[in-house]
């Protein structure tokens, strides 16, 4: 493999930049371009260790910056490769200009994403971990940033390695009774056997794919849509959730025309939250859009809330609205509370909607906690779960779970149908097959170089 070379921080300017080389002649290329005040051969120069000096340029010999250069001797690098790591001056130009002399001394630029590719490809990490590792840059919460420092630990590599123990066991029993047809007992235990370990596969798998709800929770936040009436207090809630002036508060019925979104934390559970136009018959056509889309978002969310003007009777747009709300996840808000409590709640439609109903007050954030809690109860993220790496993030690692469960449920149809045992191992392949291809022992040149493609350049 050639020796590649990238900045690894980010393109602005900054305290510190880095640029990485990694490969067979990084030590004799960084040679080229860098004087250290103390030199020493590079034998001497333990991994893990910094030397201080200048980076020059190789054309004119003129000094381009001052620098920290850190050694790693393979295998112990992220790559497992000789590795250096040029610690610069954080400007753009200065890191760029340290690049072009790493290439002039005979590096490969490095394409996206290669570094971790050669941990993976030398075996260091598997695809699934690699995975993880710009599932962790791209955290938006804390939650999926730790689902994914779990992954990188190799959490779901043990769990998925479990479940194709158990499958490689399975085709094992298979072979041994195809060995030995004469004995009609070995087959009637196989079978039996077969059964529950098939049930136990797929009970495993089928919550390994049920976790990638949570996971996209974790990843994206409730997608959560504030409806209401106009000046029930959906622009107000919103405030008091964000604790902050963004959304336009205002009594003219309709001034939210379009939809607000924010994106929040509460108590550790992302929220991602939408405020609708007034829902209302339109009366011009910049509302109509916006109470078109307010319906659309309803059908899409994850969670919608229903405030009420808990000081008015209800009006027709409110039973409009609690009509939307049927085989939806919904709370009922009763606000303004702090202007009287008028006791909405016995009201048949509200009680006949048969969502939670808190009373709250958007402006003095009166029952925002108990909201809060309400939210938490109703998509109680399970914690351990997340520790214990059972958390799916990926749509891809989802994606191999399904089709693994469909290979064993076949399986499963087989041995009901009292089959020849060994045409049951073909969809065991398969799905060990699927499981396989999660932590990249199975998977085409094309899949990796898709999600290597995906990361950012010097990573
Ligand atoms: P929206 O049209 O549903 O977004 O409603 P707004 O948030 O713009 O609120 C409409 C009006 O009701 C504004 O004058 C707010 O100040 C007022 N309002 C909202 N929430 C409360 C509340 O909890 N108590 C009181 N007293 N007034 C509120």
């Amino acid at each position: 493999m050639s020796t590649i070379a990238a900045i690894a921080t980010a393109a602005s300017n900054g305290g510190i930049g880095i640029i990485r080389i990694s490969g067979k002649e990084s030590f004799s290329i960084l040679d080229k371009i860098f004087k250290a005040f103390k030199p020493q051969k590079i034998e001497e120069i333990l991994g893990y260790t910094m030397k201080y000096g200048h980076i020059i340029n190789m054309e004119t010999n003129e000094i381009i910056d001052e620098v920290l250069v850190s050694y790693f001797k393979e295998p112990k690098s992220y790559t497992t490769e000789n590795m250096c790591e040029i610690n610069s001056h954080g400007g753009i130009i200065i890191e760029q200009e340290i690049l072009r002399q790493c290439l002039l001394a005979g590096a490969e630029l490095a394409e996206p994403g290669e570094f971790t590719k050669r941990a993976f490809l030398n075996g260091r990490i598997d695809l699934s971990q690699a995975e993880s590792v710009i599932d962790l840059i791209n955290s938006k919460t804390s939650g999926e940033a730790k689902a994914s420092m779990k992954q990188l630990e190799g959490e779901l590599s043990k769990k998925v390695q479990q479940i194709r123990k158990m499958q490689l066991d399975i085709m094992a029993d298979i072979e041994a009774s195809i060995d030995y047809p004469e004995y009609d007992e070995v087959e009637e235990v196989t079978n039996k056997k077969l059964k529950k370990v098939l049930i136990e596969i797929k009970e495993k798998l089928e919550k390994l794919e049920k976790s990638y709800s949570n996971g996209k929770i974790l990843k994206e936040g409730i997608n959560t849509v504030i409806v209401g009436k106009p000046n029930a207090g959906k622009s107000s809630l919103l405030n008091a959730i964000l604790d902050e002036d963004r959304a336009i508060v205002s009594s003219i019925e309709g001034t939210t025309r379009d939809t607000i979104e924010e994106f929040v934390t509460i108590h550790g559970i992302p929220l991602k939250l939408i405020d609708t136009a007034g829902i209302r018959n339109a009366k011009d056509e910049v509302e109509e859009i916006g109470v078109q889309k307010a319906l659309k978002l309803i059908k899409e969310a994850d969670l919608v809330i229903d405030i009420i003007d808990n000081t008015k009777t209800l009006e027709i747009e409110d039973r409009e609205i609690l009509d939307m709300l049927t085989e939806r996840v919904a709370i009922i808000l009763l606000n303004k509370i702090d202007m009287g409590d008028f006791q909405l709640e016995k009201c048949e439609e509200i009680k006949k909607a048969g969502k939670p109903v808190i009373k709250i007050s958007a402006k003095t954030k009166e029952g925002i906690e108990a909201l809060y809690q309400k939210i938490i109860e109703m998509f109680q993220l399970n914690k351990i779960e997340i520790e214990q790496g059972n958390v799916i993030t990926n749509i891809r690692h989802k994606n191999q779970i399904h089709k693994a469960i469909e290979a064993i449920e076949k399986a499963e149809e087989i041995l009901e149908q009292e089959m020849p045992i060994d045409l049951i191992s073909v969809p065991i392949k398969q799905s060990l097959e699927e499981l396989s291809a999660i932590t990249g022992e199975n998977v085409s040149e094309d899949i990796i170089a898709e999600i290597f493609s995906k990361f950012c350049l010097g990573k």
